[in-house]
């Protein structure tokens, strides 16, 4: 499949992998915004937040607490952080396989 966060996960391109399990993968965005610019990854191709079928429900909550996960990690959970999915055009998303943005490390 023709998708830039399918060939990193299959490892055909490299990244910076901060946590990998059988589910999910956490890499550094390659244009941060912010000192602390994680995406996390679902490994399951999903193209769009629109495309959340029922079945995945669990594995994007899995999403979102490893990212808070992550920011304790990081030691930005205290000082706080901003978590985003961009969805199609209008919400700027570039990359169509879903993946949540760990922002922080300073005042955003
Ligand atoms: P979106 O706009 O789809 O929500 O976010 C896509 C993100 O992927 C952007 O912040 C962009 O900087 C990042 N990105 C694009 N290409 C690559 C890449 O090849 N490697 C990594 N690590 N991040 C990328
Ligand atoms: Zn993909």
């Amino acid at each position: 499949m023709d998708c830039l966060f399918c060939k990193i996960i299959n490892k055909e391109i490299p990244a910076s992998i901060q946590y990998e399990d059988d589910d999910l993968i956490a890499f550094n965005d390659i244009s941060p915004k912010a000192p602390v610019h994680l995406l996390i990854v679902p490994k399951k191709h999903i193209s769009t937040l629109n495309d959340v079928a029922e079945e995945d429900v669990e594995l994007v909550g899995r999403l979102v607490k490893k990212a808070s996960e992550l920011a304790t990690q990081l030691n930005i959970d205290q000082s706080g952080y901003r978590t985003v999915f961009n969805c199609n055009s209008d919400g700027g998303q570039e990359v169509y396989h879903i993946h949540l943005h760990l922002l922080g490390g300073k005042k955003l």
